[in-house]
């Protein structure tokens, strides 16, 4: 579970806050999509998680506790991260991105093998055939794909996606949505998610969270999302 309590975040130089005393709790297993404008400060929310960002006031719980007592190492083996497009290391392989944190885990070699085909294989790829080449050498749909694999690895209860979608092409992205959607319901990850498309929330979401201008706005389940005024 994942829980903002009175969450606020101002950054050095300047005026108002980026983030405005959000209360926020994300159910276990269950995904909650952040959506609103551009700087409406989503992406701080989201890294308030992961400790990228730390709280001016308030705090943010992963699964109970205050993420300024985990340290990092503990923090990025419970704390799947998705990033748009490039996010992906492009001088390793796409078998070396998807160890990256069982290999920094310290997993030996052939469990670490094991587990990278696992992952392409859940999400969608075929490991014989894109294990080895470069992300510039796979589609967009196909380098988020790796990205969802790399994030997943380690087996992390929470999980963390900005824009995931983003650079994948229109056509291809529902599907994806729709695949990722399932993969993340199937595996009971507790997911947290950024986003500025509508119909991503909607498609994403279990609830959706409204910004604007640094506070939630509304926080419902799509449905009643899409039915108030
Ligand atoms: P969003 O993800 O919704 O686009 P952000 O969380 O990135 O919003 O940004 C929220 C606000 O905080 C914006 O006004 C942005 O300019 C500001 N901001 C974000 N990061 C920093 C930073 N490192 N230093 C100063 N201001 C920042
Ligand atoms: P190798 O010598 O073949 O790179 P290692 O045992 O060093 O094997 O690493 C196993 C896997 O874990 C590699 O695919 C590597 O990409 C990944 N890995 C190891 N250390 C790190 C690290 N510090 N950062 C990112 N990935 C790492």
């Amino acid at each position: 579970m994942i829980r903002f309590e009175a969450a606020a975040k101002t950054y050095p130089g300047q005026s108002r806050p980026a983030l405005d005393d959000v209360d926020l709790t994300v159910e276990a297993g269950t995904t909650c999509v952040l959506i609103g404008p551009s700087g409406c400060g989503k992406s701080t929310a989201l890294q308030m998680v992961n400790r990228l960002v730390t709280p001016s006031a308030g705090r943010v719980l992963v699964e109970g506790r205050d993420v300024a007592g985990h340290d990092p190492i503990s923090l990025r083996r419970r704390i799947g991260y998705v990033l748009q497009g490039v996010g992906l290391f492009p001088h390793r392989t796409v078998a070396q991105n998807v160890a990256t944190v069982p290999g920094l885990l310290g997993w030996d070699r052939r469990r670490i093998a094991e587990r990278v085909d696992a992952m392409l294989d859940l999400v969608g790829l075929d490991p014989g055939e894109v294990r080895d080449r470069r992300p510039d050498a796979l589609s967009g749909g196909q380098r988020q794909r790796v990205g969802v694999a790399r994030a997943l690895a380690a087996d992390p209860p929470v999980l963390l996606m900005d824009e995931p979608f983003g650079a994948v092409d229109p056509v291809a992205r529902a599907r994806l949505q729709d695949e990722v959607r399932g993969i993340l319901a199937r595996l009971k990850k507790t997911v947290l998610m950024v986003t500025h498309d509508l119909d991503e929330a909607v498609r994403m979401g279990d609830t959706v969270a409204l910004m604007r201008e640094g506070r939630l706005v509304q926080v419902a389940p799509p449905e009643t999302l899409l039915a108030a005024p």
